[in-house]
């Protein structure tokens, strides 16, 4: 930071005061975390100097005998950690990493049937707004509106009656446990290839504290900056008859030269995941989520689908007689991060949802536990209960500040 804050201040009290922010706030985004110091020095190393497109030992480029074994640890260590046949550690996000998995799997036109987003799936799963709605004829599975969970049965109707090539199970906004196996016996039915997207649980699935689905899948695509707690990049896993052409449709398929700093720090983020102490943190960031959940529904507030088994609750704020944008705006003022979030069948348009996302893997990185969640849990309803009294936000808001100064925002892996 000296040499930054010499040669460009502006840009370095940027940094400052961002590092303040986070130190200063209780960010409940489902979708952060906060990397440790290695992934970060990985990330701010000279490798971004260094171009290579190609594999390993294949380059287009010369003087890539150092990178190509940064490149060597990241895909056998991704091996290693969800137990795949092939790693292909190159795609620069994880819609890259889901562009790519598509263009291995399918051809343009075909017929993909994809979780809703309206439900809890994502952009890269065939939204209008979204490439990949343009190139592929998605269909889309809803929740129960009964149970609000994933409905195999009706996921099984759907795809007998649209049968599509591709069935894709994953989800941004989803609290329960997804059945993967269920999901295949499906695609086996009516012979489709299954891709799971686990960018949400991809920590989870790591620490074994939800079912993986690398077994079940033909390829598996995640991002590794959420609860895997690496850098902000994709990661595609995959059976090995499908290593060819995933390893060809990111490069040069669909991207240059790969982005060797955070190849490198990908690594560093697989090797940390993979010790006991990683487990413990999975398992930590679950219990506190259902600590929470029952905090907040103890509280008045009624949670999507009943409850949580990750780390993620999706709560539904009519039960407060609240809106999504009110609600992220009073809890802001009081230095409690969230995102409002569309609940399932929601009625209110999607800029004023009914719902806000609130996930435990940041606080639970920072060293918070079941008495943390608990003062949080009661914050975040004192906030919901008067989102208009500004004295009282003020009060909270000095609370938060105080609590997080116990819990640092640098962590080692
Ligand atoms: C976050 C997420 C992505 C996209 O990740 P980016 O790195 O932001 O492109 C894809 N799929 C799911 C299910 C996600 O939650």
């Amino acid at each position: 930071m000296v040499s930054i804050q010499q040669s460009d201040p502006e840009i370095a009290d940027i940094i400052i005061r961002e590092e303040a922010r986070q130190k200063c706030q209780v960010n409940l985004i489902a979708s952060e975390n906060i990397v440790s110091d290695a992934v970060l020095a990985a990330q701010g190393s000279v490798l971004t100097n260094k171009y290579a497109e190609g594999y390993p030992g294949r380059r287009y480029y010369g003087g890539c005998e150092v990178v190509d074994e940064a490149e060597e640890h990241a895909r056998s260590r991704a091996v290693e950690l969800f137990g795949a046949d092939h790693a292909n550690v190159q795609a620069h996000s994880g819609t890259q990493a889901n562009i790519a998995a598509y263009s291995a799997l399918i051809s343009p036109g075909d017929t993909v049937l994809a979780m809703d987003l309206a439900h809890g799936g994502h952009l890269s799963h065939g939204a209008s707004v979204s490439l990949t709605g343009k190139v592929y004829n998605f269909h889309h599975y809803p929740v129960s509106s009964e149970s609000e969970l994933i409905d195999l049965d009706l996921v099984r109707e759907m795809a007998k009656e649209v049968r599509p090539s591709l069935i894709v199970a994953g989800a941004s906004a989803y609290p329960r446990i997804i059945d993967f196996e269920g999901f295949r016996s499906i695609a086996d039915e009516v012979d489709a290839r299954l891709m799971v997207d686990m960018a949400h649980i991809a920590g989870l699935v790591a620490a074994g504290v939800h079912p993986s689905p690398i077994p079940h899948a033909d390829v598996v695509t995640t991002t590794t900056h959420k609860t895997l707690r690496g850098p902000r990049s994709g990661l595609i896993l995959c059976r090995k008859k499908w290593r060819k052409k995933i390893d060809s449709a990111v490069f040069p398929g669909g991207q240059g030269g790969p982005l060797m700093h955070q190849v490198a720090a990908r690594a560093v983020c697989f090797r940390e995941a993979l010790t006991d102490q990683f487990r413990d943190y999975s398992r930590q960031v679950v219990d506190n989520s259902i600590h929470l959940g029952q905090i907040l529904s103890d509280g008045g507030l009624r949670l999507v689908s009943g409850g949580t088994d990750n780390h993620m609750i999706l709560a539904d704020l009519r039960s407060m007689d609240l809106t999504g944008d009110i609600a992220e705006a009073a809890l802001g003022r009081a230095g409690i991060v969230v995102n409002m979030n569309m609940i399932p069948y929601d009625p209110a348009p999607p800029r004023r949802p009914s719902g806000m996302r609130i996930g435990t893997p940041t606080i639970t990185s920072r060293g918070m536990g079941e008495e943390e969640v608990r003062r949080i849990g009661g914050m975040i309803l004192e906030v919901l209960n008067k989102p208009d009294d500004k004295n009282n936000i003020e009060g909270i808001r000095a609370r938060v500040r105080e609590m997080c100064e116990g819990y640092p925002t640098r962590i080692q892996g």
